[in-house]
């Protein structure tokens, strides 16, 4: 199949033919047609498939038609993601493949300026790219007028929802007219999903891409054993040896990021680090220099490393499990993405076995266990497993999160597995002061 056959118009074609694709992707294949027709639509599909071009060609061919009027024109398009490098994303995307047809698009997101996209805002958006803390507030300032509305997209819905931003979705949904399409993409499906997913959707088509825990088959995992304090030796020694030249690393904590991205620079394999404690314009330049290839190992948390789409990133290094499985899979969607090979290694310390079981019981899979020689664990260090999971989440009934979501506190009785529900971890971004994460 091919994009013509798909009924795109010439402008996306040529768009299409600039990026060099030469095919649709299956997630392609299946959700232009459907939102050609004006269908809502329910995607699991994982970063890595796709799905980006997936949903806005279609839209921006849904578009073309009206697009000739000049002046100020209103948003018809409103495109919620969970963090400000995706929404960033998402929005050059949009510039892409809209790139031969004046369609005007814009980001909002916290962590910059709020008068600036005040500004661009009156000057008219046809398709509007935000996370929902930002939009938010623009709602609460009445800087943004969202009443013409055609189509709703909720990109990456899980982690909107990990992050606590149901409230500010619930808020949103309110000020959208009630007659719209509803576009919701997700990497995995909990019974929170299914159940925001109900509330938006119309009798929506469900297009599902790869299993919904299964991370790209292009991406091979090796766990290196090895003991912690030796991580950043063992990590060392795999850039160097085996001359990785683009090496993404998520390390559990910001200090931990900005430290080891500090310790690598100095000594000379070029290093930056990305996470919520940067201001929005270092995470930027940050991002560029590591694309570019200035900067060769960007270590980051989760959170600030969420969206982040690098053409053929090879190597995604875990440098501390994370404390959620699916974060995994998260994580690894950052390589082998549309066909390219990737290669995901995580060094993982005897404590971090209990975490590494979780994982596998998730994607249902062993991981290869490769010893490096030279960095054998100690067989007689001493064995801390971590603190079972389940006592801490269900300790004392306190849920609270620190946002104020009472979603979170309401969810004891949730019957997810355990791998789904998320301990009274701190949310990267977080803003206490206004009860919610400030993406
Ligand atoms: P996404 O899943 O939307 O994050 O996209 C992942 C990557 O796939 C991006 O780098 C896109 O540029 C690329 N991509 C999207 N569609 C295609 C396609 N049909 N052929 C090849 N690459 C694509």
């Amino acid at each position: 199949m091919s994009f013509t056959s798909l009924g795109l118009r010439a402008e996306l074609l040529r768009a299409i033919a600039d990026q060099g694709y030469s095919e649709p992707t299956p997630v392609q294949k299946r959700a232009i047609p459907l939102i050609l027709e004006g269908r809502d639509v329910l995607a699991g599909a994982q970063t890595g498939t796709g799905k980006t071009a997936g949903f806005t060609l279609p839209i921006l061919q849904l578009l073309g038609t009206e697009y000739e009027k000049k002046g100020w024109r209103p948003i018809r398009v409103l495109i919620l993601t969970p963090t400000r490098e995706l929404a960033a994303q998402v929005k050059e995307s949009v510039s892409t493949y809209g790139r031969h047809m004046p369609i005007r698009t814009a980001a909002i997101f916290g962590g910059v300026g709020f008068h600036p996209q005040t500004a661009t805002l009156k000057r008219g958006v046809d398709i509007l790219v935000a996370t929902p803390g930002r939009l938010q507030d623009h709602i609460d300032q009445r800087t943004v007028e969202l009443d013409k509305v055609q189509i709703l997209v909720l990109d990456e819905a899980d982690r909107m929802l990990d992050m606590g931003f149901l409230p500010a979705i619930r808020k949103i949904l309110n000020v959208l007219p009630k007659q719209r399409q509803n576009l919701l993409f997700s990497a995995t499906y909990s019974s929170e999903i299914r159940e925001l997913a109900s509330g938006i959707l119309r009798n929506p088509e469900t297009i599902q891409v790869d299993r919904s825990s299964s991370p790209a088959d292009s991406v091979t995992h090796k766990v290196h054993p090895v003991d912690r304090e030796r991580k950043r030796e063992l990590l060392m020694h795999l850039i160097e040896s085996n001359n990785w030249r683009q090496v993404l690393v998520f390390t559990a904590k910001k200090h931990g990021a900005e430290r080891l991205a500090q310790q690598l620079d100095r000594a000379g394999l070029g290093a930056a680090a990305i996470h919520g404690n940067k201001s929005q314009n270092q995470r930027t330049r940050a991002l560029a220099a590591f694309k570019s290839g200035e900067v060769r190992v960007l270590v980051g948390t989760d959170v600030a490393s969420r969206g982040l789409d690098i053409e053929h990133l090879p190597h995604v290094v875990n440098y501390e499990l994370p404390n959620e499985p699916e974060a995994y899979i998260h994580r690894i969607g950052r390589t082998g993405r549309a066909g390219k090979k990737g290669e995901a290694v995580s060094l993982v310390a005897p404590e971090e076995r209990g975490l590494l079981n979780q994982i596998e019981q998730l994607l249902k899979a062993k991981i290869e266990r490769v010893i490096v020689p030279g960095f054998e664990p100690d067989p007689n260090a001493p064995r801390r497993e971590p603190e079972p999971r389940q006592a801490r989440k269900h300790g004392g009934g306190k849920r609270n999160n620190g946002h104020g979501n009472p979603q979170r506190q309401h969810d004891n009785s949730n019957p997810r597995p355990h791998w789904h529900r998320h301990a009274d971890r701190k949310t990267e971004g977080g803003n206490s002061r206004r009860g919610r994460p400030s993406a």
